[in-house]
């Protein structure tokens, strides 16, 4: 049975994935569908964001709440303007808003919670935090599970594939992965010796050849989307990313379109969403 074909079978309500920025230049994520959604991570300025989401046929009035991985510039750039500007609700961990505050990227026209391993509900999605590995105060991940019981990982900026990461994105049917870097070209390009070691790290990012390995790891336990994210414009091309990752899947004796579906998110989407 194909992927499409098993969805199908599923007759559920359509979800919108819709990838509108990836990479270090900045990271936004709606989730939900056609109606209303959410935003992991507003890496972008909030008119860039609010832009992007009207190119991919939705609004900033569809997005009911942000969800923000970590404090770092390429997820938080549009966080202020576009949460105190349309009041929308702001959810990250105790050590992001920690981070957020004393930098002061927030202030109190910002409403913002804290969102532990019980998770939010919001627009008929319960929203759910795991930890990853990152040079920031505390990082999260997140899983969107749709009512239908569909459930979408976002696991970017992290150094290695936690067993908590692991059992989080177990069995997830979309799953953003990172894919930064291809390490050979890391290693013999232009990055400082310091930057290259931070970023080949347990708290930096994900390369090509772990994030390929994982990937074969999660169809083998029913993922069936994978969109390769982060992708660095300096280490990397997204190509590469693909073809790496498409090698070992096929390795492992999985095949595109029928076991799994796999895509590079763009650094910046006008394509449109994906549904399922
Ligand atoms: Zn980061
Ligand atoms: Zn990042």
């Amino acid at each position: 049975m194909t992927v499409q074909s098993r969805q199908r079978k599923r007759g559920k309500k359509m979800t919108r994935l819709c990838p509108l920025f990836s990479g270090s230049s900045g990271n936004s994520y709606y989730i939900g569908t056609s109606e209303n959604g959410v935003l992991i991570d507003v890496g972008r300025s909030a008119r860039q964001i609010e832009t992007a989401l009207k190119e991919n046929d939705l609004d900033i009035h569809n997005v009911k709440a942000i969800f923000i991985t970590h404090e770092h510039s390429d997820h938080i750039q549009g966080l202020r303007v576009l949460a105190s500007r349309h009041h929308i609700r702001v959810f990250s961990s105790v050590g992001t808003i920690e981070a957020l505050t004393e930098k002061d990227l927030i202030n109190d026209k910002v409403d913002i919670d804290v969102i532990d391993s019980v998770g939010v509900e919001v627009c008929g999605m319960k929203i759910t935090p795991f930890p990853i590995s990152h040079d920031c105060r505390e990082g999260f991940g997140y899983v969107a599970e749709s009512s239908d019981g569909r459930r979408t990982g976002f696991a970017t900026d992290t150094g290695y594939i936690s067993k908590e990461m692991k059992t989080a994105l177990h069995g997830c049917d979309t799953v953003v992965l990172e894919s930064n870097h291809d390490i050979g070209m890391l290693q013999c390009g232009l990055y400082p010796y310091i930057l290259k070691r931070r970023i080949l790290s347990d708290i930096g990012h994900l390369s090509n050849e772990t994030a390929a390995e994982y990937a074969a790891e999660l169809v083998r336990n029913g993922t069936t989307r994978i969109v390769l994210a982060h992708i660095s414009r300096e280490n990397n091309i997204p190509e590469l990313a693909l073809q790496t990752s498409l090698c070992t899947l096929e390795q492992n004796g999985m095949k595109q379109n029928i076991d799994f579906i796999l895509s590079a998110a763009p650094v910046a989407n006008t394509s449109g969403s994906m549904i399922y």
